[in-house]
């Protein structure tokens, strides 16, 4: 593994270990040791800490309009719930099935770093209650920013806020100090209003709770359909559809498993559910991801490395 990579990694173990992330700390140790042993390059993907990904950067219009605009009305007309039924791609099943094998073999950021990861176990200390607004607020500051940058921004605000990252801390909190806080994510000032806002919300509709709907959760200034899905997944534990992100609408295009280039992810998203069984639903996003993070890459994907080149129909193109 390349030195550069490999102390990226290391930095943010130690940064996140000697505090009340411990499990996330081990969990990153145990992926260090792992990834060393197979000998295999986790990441160009790692930046320079609060670079924003370019291929993240040229997100959809739909979660740009989420995240600059405080319209509901932009979300809401952006989301269409109607499905139609499509028929599955001849081969897809070999396909998912060497991919998700494939995965078994490396460790991507979002294996240590993703969003569902972020949020505290409910304990003694932490309710579920907490534990699903740091579910909310990981995803609200994972747009359009890498995995390990949203990772410091939670460990921050877990350190700084009195009380840790909580409904009542940030209520407390002034928008400045918050922005201070997660000064190294992608429109970190907006978001820091929007965490404020929602926090205000959840505590006067929704009883300190967040929401436990998708289309409730979507009410929320700065959450999209992508947010929504993968918040009712890890927060709710509920399987209530496919939270697509730039990985996966790309790579299924990508394999021709839809052809939604131009609809964007909510347009991939539906039509991944049209045939993909919904017991895959929530495993694809994170399979996927890892997949694009570590291999089929935005630019120049590894196409001599993928265990699908043979299937793939964009196999050899740079992007
Ligand atoms: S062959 Fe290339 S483009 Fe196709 S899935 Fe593999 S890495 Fe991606």
């Amino acid at each position: 593994m390349p030195k550069t990579r490999k102390a990226s990694l290391e930095f943010t173990s130690q940064s996140l270990s000697d505090t009340s992330s411990k499990n996330f700390g081990t969990r990153l140790q145990t992926a260090n040791a792992r990834n060393s042993r197979l000998n295999k390059e986790v990441s160009p993907y790692f930046p320079t800490e609060g670079e924003v990904d370019e291929s993240i950067a040229r997100q959809t219009l739909t979660e740009a309009a989420v995240i600059n605009s405080s319209s509901k009305k932009t979300v809401k007309t952006n989301v269409s719930i109607t499905q139609k039924s499509t028929k599955p791609p001849t081969n897809w099943e070999e396909v998912y099935q060497s991919i998700k094998e494939y995965r078994k073999t490396l460790v991507a950021p979002v294996d240590v770093m993703g969003c569902e990861r972020l949020a505290e176990e409910p304990s003694k200390e932490i309710t579920p209650q907490t534990s699903r607004f740091q579910s909310l607020v990981a995803l609200m500051l994972s747009s359009q920013t890498k995995d390990q940058v949203t990772a410091a921004a939670i460990h921050e605000l877990r350190q700084k806020l009195s009380g840790g990252l909580n409904l009542k801390s940030v209520l407390q909190a002034d928008e400045e100090y918050l922005d201070q806080c997660i000064s190294k994510v992608g429109f970190h000032r907006k978001k820091a209003k929007y965490m404020k806002q929602v926090a205000e919300i959840c505590q006067d509709k929704y009883s300190g709770d967040i929401p436990n709907t998708v289309e409730e959760l979507m009410k929320l200034p700065g959450v999209g359909p992508k947010m929504a899905y993968l918040c009712m997944n890890s927060a709710w534990k509920q399987n209530e559809g496919i939270g697509v992100d730039v990985h996966v609408h790309r790579i299924t295009n990508r394999l021709g498993w839809c052809k939604t280039e131009k609809a964007g992810p909510e347009g991939t998203r539906q039509a991944l559910e049209s045939w993909l069984p919904r017991n895959l639903w929530q495993e694809i996003n994170p399979m996927l991801v890892g997949f694009g993070q570590t291999t089929c890459l935005p630019r120049m994907p590894k196409c001599t490395e993928c265990p699908v080149k043979d299937k793939c129909p964009s196999s050899g193109k740079k992007s």
